[in-house]
């Protein structure tokens, strides 16, 4: 990267960084959940208009956004920019002048700060308009909590014609400063089954009139964990959690109905394809052995998120160029949590890295996280940066 450009760029940043600051405050203060991002939504429309974007449509795929920013040295590609918007159903422990002012909604995993993030790189995008060829498309997603909003916006035309894309997420645990990335697998699938398990209602002292339900349905749930430990490889990751089980109403009562359900997750697209038979011929199995009838509805919901292997090559030499060799970790394992980001990589290549919120925050998803203001620097340096790299690289070659 020139020395020249890079001054060039940190002074658009130093310029835009108070009202990013001022722009994540409001979204801290009035956090909303997944499908209820009216006010954000109306609130970043606003302010995009104001920073004077080339094009601006809004209610895509709900309370999605999406902004076009064209640059003035001729046509080139299109890269797009991913943040996400909603808030959780969490009351806020924190002590900050800008906690939430809504009861029982915060933004604890930080989206407040991806918002402001893009919002502060499309205002230096705008005022770098002639250092780059090509288009930015800036994609405002809701509905990221419940794994909904990216396929929203991609079925709404959202990725048409877009070469490539980036998005990044706050990571506590990591200092400030610093992203950390991997190339293939980042995150896991994320997809969910319901189970319901019918046997035959008795008085709980006269068992062998019944067909337990709780009986099989606990076999079930132990019997699932071998399609981990006995049918998986053990250097292949896979996750079955069942994480409801209901049953019963009386102390004295066998229950005619057990309901299960729970999620699973995986880090490549064969094993998930197949953990539905696996699923099923377990359950089938164990049901079939106690006399119990069964139902599964096994639903794929959010596929792995696998970052491209060029595009993480232009995110590490990114971030070396601006924060630091040292500065850019490569993460030896992925989450397997999962992140909706992953739909959009179905449709081009991309990568998301994670960009450092404090070592010392509190994990993502508890009352008192808190993206900060500080990571808001390197994340609107970063997403800039890329944004001229890719949109001048590829004109260039
Ligand atoms: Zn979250
Ligand atoms: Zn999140």
């Amino acid at each position: 990267m020139l020395d020249q450009q890079r001054d060039t760029v940190n002074a658009a940043v130093n310029e835009v960084l108070p009202h990013a600051i001022k722009m994540r405050h409001h979204l801290h203060r009035h956090p909303e959940l997944s499908f209820h991002e009216e006010q954000t939504a109306k609130f970043i429309a606003m302010k995009l208009e104001e920073l004077g974007v080339d094009s601006l449509q809004t209610s895509i795929g709900g309370n999605g956004i999406l902004a076009t920013i064209t640059g003035l040295q001729g046509t080139g590609p299109t890269l797009a920019l991913r943040a996400d918007m909603d808030a959780l159903p969490i009351q806020e422990e924190g002590e900050s002048e800008y906690r939430s002012e809504r009861d029982g909604v915060m933004h604890a995993c930080g989206h407040d700060g991806h918002s402001a993030v893009l919002l502060g790189t499309a205002q230096t995008l705008c005022r770098l308009r002639a250092n780059f060829a090509g288009t930015v498309r800036l994609i405002f997603q809701p509905a990221e909590e419940v794994a909904a909003g990216a396929r929203a916006i991609v079925d709404s035309g959202g990725m048409k014609d877009v070469d490539a894309i980036f998005a990044l997420h706050g990571w506590p645990g990591m200092d400030v400063g610093k992203i950390g990335i991997r190339p293939g697998a980042m995150m896991a699938s994320a997809d969910t089954f319901d189970i319901t398990i019918d046997g035959r209602g008795a008085h709980a002292a006269m068992p062998h009139l019944s067909v337990d339900p709780i009986v099989a349905g606990a076999q079930v749930v132990t019997a699932l964990q071998t399609i981990v430990s006995r049918e998986t490889s053990p250097v292949d990751s896979v996750v079955v959690s069942v994480t409801q089980f209901h049953a019963g109403s009386a102390h004295n009562i066998i229950p005619g109905r057990a309901e299960l359900k729970g999620t699973v997750r995986c880090l490549t697209s064969e094993l998930r394809q197949i953990m539905p038979e696996r699923v099923e011929r377990v359950v089938a199995g164990v049901c079939g052995a106690l006399n119990a009838e069964y139902k599964l509805n096994y639903r794929f919901g959010t596929p792995v998120t696998i970052n491209d292997e060029r595009m993480v090559n232009l995110v590490r030499e990114v971030g070396a160029a601006c924060l630091g060799e040292e500065n850019v970790v490569q993460l030896e394992w992925p989450s397997l949590g999962a992140e909706d980001f992953a739909v959009y990589l179905g449709h081009a290549p991309g990568a998301m890295f994670r960009l450092g919120t404090g070592a010392a925050k509190p994990p993502l998803h508890t009352p008192t996280y808190d993206f900060g203001d500080e990571p808001l620097k390197p994340g609107i340096e970063m997403f800039t940066h890329l944004a001229l790299r890719f949109l001048r690289g590829q004109s260039a070659a």
